[in-house]
């Protein structure tokens, strides 16, 4: 029987409860515990494929081609799994079943309501997770605020769950804001108590409560959210800003936040401790190995390319240092703009906003020999500014120019009847057969990375950019289709159509991005 730790958030969204559940998952890892992370989301978008990057934050894909949100990053870079698309249920998807179900008639005539059919249908998920994949702890994440109407049926299926269950067999961690009140000078726990008491409304009580502030919290702070809310003094654990992300298991470290898990779960002794991770984490206090230029369109508080800055955060620290990440805009794009920089990023897009300046900047990199580094859009910009620039043709992709004479990137031909928009791009992973310098950086021949777009490198062309020096350095093996390109000459000139961020873990780097860091330097 696997056990199960819940995961709430209360006041506001925003919290960190994907990083919360992280790195507690982190630190159970240590006592050799077959972790699975579950995310329910109340939103009705069946996954967030369809929502705007710069509003939601970035779409993280995964191996089997689901698309879910960020959180799904922290896990994977955190606990190094893999993760299914089965792991994340949206309220999109849990009614689409539900009514899907319905219509095929399988509720035998009765009337299908919140409870219990949909409460059964989140709880039968949840427990089919658990034994398909083996797991001694799931650590199931509920997206949003307690008090929000999208996720109480939810917070109605924890409820059984934890009448169901014996208490040793479920935990439930309950984050919260503890907000510093400059003109009184203190940590206020009001709005802990009322989202504490909102929840026990619902039928749950916490067994721990996070508290986000600026910093630790005063011990008098968490004596009284101890007292007011009723958990054990040692069980309200500080959640203060962090200069990274990596640091939070080792400040739940401090704060023995396993021990109390473990004790009430019944759970093994350590078999490991965290020292390689805190020597990594330390690292990102250094000097910066190098300084990057990230050429996206931006707007303010801006998510949408996570995973590589974390990927290249993955390389830095293996490098023994940190890196310097700057935003660059490339709508208001000057060859100026890239001085000083010791490498460039093109990462993935869509649409025509800020492409001239991402093929500006292509061509300032490849004239001055700076490293530079493509992802998919990235990839297709490079191929269009070398057939512009090198062969002189009218080149774009069509998906920024229909009428440009020279389609050197074009949609796929699988692409072309497809309708609908969600889950129809070309997703997840898929293979490479690698040559030339992507071949010595995987150290093989064959490789996988995730994918998620629906260009191509226009095969018409190939043979002419081909001539002008680029060399088409990874091929899928079924399609043919150009996944690596690269240009021998150069330092480092090398787009890839995957994005091998999303398989980049802080104990783990992507190689790709760690060699394009190592230019860098
Ligand atoms: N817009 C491009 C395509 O669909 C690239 C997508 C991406 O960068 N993820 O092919």
């Amino acid at each position: 029987m696997p056990k199960w730790i819940f995961v709430t958030g209360g006041v506001l969204s925003g919290l960190g409860k994907g990083l919360v559940s992280a790195s507690v998952s982190k630190l159970l890892q240590l006592r050799d515990q077959e972790i699975v992370p579950i995310k329910c989301d109340g939103y009705l978008n069946v996954d967030p494929g369809t929502m705007n990057p710069h509003e939601h934050g970035e779409v993280f894909v995964l191996e089997d081609g689901t698309e879910v949100d960020m959180d799904f990053g922290h896990y994977e870079r955190f606990l190094d799994v893999e993760a299914s698309g089965d792991w994340n249920l949206t309220s999109g998807k849990i009614f689409q079943e539900v009514i899907e179900k319905e219509r095929r008639g399988e509720y035998l005539g009765k009337t299908v309501q919140m409870v219990p059919h949909v409460t059964d249908h989140i709880k039968d998920h949840l427990h089919r997770n658990a034994d398909e994949n083996g797991s001694e702890i799931v650590i199931v994440e509920i997206g949003g605020t307690v008090g929000d109407m999208e996720n109480q049926f939810y917070l109605e299926a924890v409820r059984q769950m934890r009448n169901e269950l014996p208490d040793s067999e479920t935990f439930l961690i309950h984050t919260t804001l503890v907000p510093y009140l400059e003109t009184v000078g203190e940590q206020k726990t009001k709005p802990t108590q009322h989202s504490v008491k909102e929840l026990r409304e619902l039928g749950l009580e916490p067994d721990m409560i996070v508290g986000r502030s600026e910093e630790e919290l005063d011990e008098s702070v968490s004596e009284k959210i101890s007292l007011f809310c009723d958990v054990p003094e040692a069980s309200v654990i500080s959640d203060p800003n962090l200069d990274t992300i990596y640091r939070l298991p080792l400040i739940f470290d401090e704060q023995g936040v396993d021990d109390i898990v473990a004790e009430r779960l019944g759970l093994p002794e350590r078999k490991r401790g965290l020292g390689e991770w805190r020597e990594k984490v330390e690292n990102l206090q250094k000097d910066a190995v190098a300084r990057i230029a990230l050429c996206g369109k931006y707007t303010d508080m801006d998510d949408s390319y996570a995973s590589i800055e974390e990927a290249l955060n993955h390389s830095a620290v293996e490098l023994g240092g940190s890196v310097q990440i700057e935003q660059v805009d490339t709508e208001d794009f000057t060859p100026e703009t890239l001085e000083g920089f010791d490498g460039v990023i093109i990462p993935g897009g869509f649409g025509s906003r800020g492409v001239e300046g991402k093929i500006d900047a292509i061509k300032y990199c490849r004239e001055n020999d700076v490293p530079i580094l493509g992802i998919c859009y990235g990839l297709q910009l490079m191929t269009v500014e070398i057939a512009r620039n090198e062969l002189g043709l009218d080149a774009a992709s069509e998906e920024f120019d229909e009428e440009a004479s020279d389609p050197v990137v074009k949609e796929m031909k699988s692409q072309k009847d497809v309708e609908a928009m969600g889950g129809t791009m070309r997703l997840g992973s898929y293979e490479a057969d690698l040559k030339g310098q992507v071949k010595e950086i995987y150290g093989r021949e064959r490789i996988s990375e995730r994918h998620r777009h629906r260009f191509e490198v226009n095969p018409e062309y190939e043979e002419q950019l081909q001539d002008a020096g680029l060399r088409i350095s990874g091929r899928n093996p079924e399609l043919g289709l150009a996944e690596f390109i690269e240009l021998p000459h150069h330092s480092f000139f090398v787009g890839t159509q995957a994005h091998p961020e999303f398989t980049s873990g802080f104990e783990n780097p992507n190689p790709l991005y760690l060699e394009f860091l190592r230019s860098c330097r």
